[in-house]
């Protein structure tokens, strides 16, 4: 079994080969899906899709994320207890196949082919439990590291013995794939992974430490937004980290199961992504100010008692927003760059010389009491 900073490097040095990889020509102009954003190298759930989304993960370096087939997915483990902490998540091609007119393509066979070292040495490096195969294309992807021969509509919702763990293998979360397997289906092969995940048992869970998922963090969102003169996207996500950050260190554990990442510019909350907004918080307002997205949710709501919300994690908001509420967005990039979770990637990042974006934000153990240390 390889050791925590074993696998570290071996992930680094196959991230490093994949970005300077050109074996698929059409795929020169995408992004390498893989980096921190997968997820942990620990999961015990190793998911493996088709490829990235031109608009989801192409666009935003994260696997799942962004686009339909993002939303969906994002949705469906959530609802069974699932977080991006519980998992692994990469694609059967690292990079977005795109047809002639630059629209989402599948794979073709030399291009699953080139890609499948990559995703060998993936499965070696996490060592997980189980593998969850998203569509055909994944499951197909499989047979070139040790043949198998289940077919995707007898196999799904089963666990099959493959390549010494458990494999799942389930439907494409985008919307095509709705069509031969309904959501609610779906959400059902979900519930059979969340219970195939507890009966394996897991090192890695975090779930019981962590509290509330979406509602939650829609209404921190919506209460953050309702400051007056409205809030940029910029300032919403750093705030939601300080208050993250504040409940921490007051209350020893997360306030929300929220899955923050370090970005080019400072912590930026998955569960937040503007599409994501729009749809929990009704009457949200959005504008564009010069090149700043802008939001304001509608005042004198009671968000929390509304949302069920225990009062202790509303009094931490009140307290961020009175000491950051009117701090300028370059004032909040100072401020969170001086937590102690983002000085932390700061030393890891100047001593591996690599930047550490997509990475998740880890909030470590404390026993401090009281106020921010910035
Ligand atoms: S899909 Fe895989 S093999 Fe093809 S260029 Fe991308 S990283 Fe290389």
């Amino acid at each position: 079994m390889r050791t925590k900073s074993e696998k570290d490097q071996e992930f680094l040095r196959l991230t490093r080969e994949a970005k300077s990889c050109r074996l698929c020509p059409r795929m020169n102009a995408s992004v390498r899906v893989i980096g921190p954003a997968s997820g942990s190298l620990h999961a015990p759930i190793l998911i493996i899709g088709e490829a990235p989304g031109r608009l989801g993960a192409d666009e935003s370096a994260i696997p799942f994320h962004g686009d339909k087939a993002g939303e969906n997915f994002e949705a469906l483990i959530e609802q069974v207890g699932l977080t991006r902490h519980d998992v692994f998540i990469t694609n059967a091609a690292l990079c977005n196949p795109k047809d002639e007119n630059g629209n989402n393509a599948t794979p073709k066979g030399i291009e699953l082919r080139n890609c499948s070292a990559f995703l060998r040495r993936q499965i070696e490096i996490v060592d997980p439990k189980i593998i969850v195969t998203l569509g055909l294309q994944a499951l197909n992807a499989l047979k070139l590291i040790e043949p198998h021969e289940i077919d995707l509509a007898n196999g799904v919702r089963k666990s099959w013995q493959w390549h010494g763990r458990i494999l799942i293998p389930m439907y494409h979360p985008g919307q095509r794939a709705m069509i031969h397997r309904s959501f609610a289906n779906q959400l059902a092969d979900y519930q059979f992974l969340y219970e195939s995940f507890r009966r394996v048992g897991s090192r890695n869970r975090r779930a019981s430490t962590v509290a509330p998922t979406s509602s939650t963090i829609a209404a921190i969102a919506e209460k953050l937004a309702s400051n007056s003169g409205g809030i940029s996207y910029f300032a919403l996500h750093k705030l939601f980290y300080l208050a993250e950050y504040e409940f921490f260190r007051s209350h020893g554990r997360r306030m929300t199961a929220a899955y923050i990442v370090r970005q080019k510019d400072g912590p930026y909350v998955f569960e937040m992504h503007i599409k994501k907004l729009k749809k929990a918080i009704g009457g949200l307002k959005t504008w564009q100010s010069g090149n700043r997205l802008m939001l304001q949710a509608e005042k004198n709501v009671d968000f929390f008692a509304r949302s069920n919300i225990p009062k202790d994690l509303d009094l931490v908001i009140d307290r961020v927003l009175t000491k950051y509420g009117a701090a300028s967005d370059a004032e909040l990039k100072r401020v969170v760059y001086l937590t102690e979770p983002m000085r932390r990637i700061l030393r890891q990042e100047k001593t591996s010389r690599n930047n550490f974006f997509n990475r998740p934000i880890d909030f470590g153990s404390t026993d401090a009491q009281g106020e921010l240390a910035v």
